[in-house]
């Protein structure tokens, strides 16, 4: 499988996978019809389907256009999205095959972002998953329509992937993640390093996806709620928080939200 990443609105990836025989192709998170078809011309391919990770609009905001231009396109979403994913033709559950382009996928139901939230996992050759704005690079979504303890098991599905999994999130949001992270963890060297080699990239104006599970168990603090650094700077600032995880990992993402 070739994955695209395309950049779409202000800071979302669109990401077109395109299938063994080179000619069919997919789209995950089709936010803006316009330069994704653009894509798919240039590039002589036939799309077919749209993979639809959450109803939010910077995800699915081109899904009506994209169908309009191509008849019998394929819309996948999330069976707890089924009204709210426009254009839907398919909807799965957790756990459900499905294929596109001549590739075998499967979705995984991670809520808490949104309540209907999948990530799209393709196991065969590099293994790969498509997390929207679940896991991003050293972070994760905001908790629109969950609990951090929903999202603690939702991350957890992702992490169980195998460690060379390549991981393309829905936002370019790594270095600010980053940044983050290094405030939490600044002996981390992990995050030292990655944070040094994603400024240089996006200096450049380059992607920073994909990202790998083995990356991420290393730099993402969501993912490091028992590394015993970032809960002693958490504690610092907040000294009565109950040593629980849920707690650190709530105190964590709260902080976030207003860094
Ligand atoms: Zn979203």
């Amino acid at each position: 499988m070739d994955v695209i990443p395309i950049p779409l609105l202000s800071d979302n990836y669109g990401y077109l996978l395109v299938g063994p025989d080179g000619r069919r192709a997919a789209i995950v998170d089709c936010s803006d019809a316009g330069p994704v078809l653009r894509e798919v011309e240039r590039r002589g391919l036939r799309l077919e389907a749209v993979l639809s990770t959450h109803h939010h609009f910077d995800h699915v905001g081109g899904n009506n256009d994209a169908a309009d231009a191509i008849p019998k396109l394929r819309v996948i979403g999330s069976r707890a999205d089924r009204t709210r994913v426009p254009a839907l033709t398919e909807a799965l559950a957790d756990g459900e095959s499905f294929e596109v382009a001549g590739l075998r996928g499967r979705a995984l139901f991670i809520p808490a972002h949104t309540s209907g939230h999948l990530a799209y996992f393709f196991e065969e050759g590099v293994p790969s998953v498509f997390s929207g704005d679940t896991l991003f690079a050293a972070g994760c979504g905001r908790l629109f329509e969950g609990s951090p303890a929903q999202m603690m098991h939702s991350l957890g599905k992702l992490a169980a992937l195998p460690d060379a999994t390549r991981i393309y999130c829905g936002h370019e949001y790594t270095e600010k993640n980053l940044r983050f992270a290094h405030e939490l963890e600044p002996t981390n060297k992990d995050v030292a390093d990655k944070l040094k080699r994603v400024e240089a990239l996006r200096a450049d104006g380059k992607p920073t996806v994909p990202s790998t599970i083995a990356e991420e168990k290393a730099t993402n603090p969501f993912l490091r709620w028992k590394n015993p650094e970032l809960r002693a700077t958490i504690r610092k600032r907040f000294p009565d928080l109950p040593e629980d995880d849920v707690a650190v990992f709530a105190k964590t993402r709260e902080l976030k939200d207003a860094y």
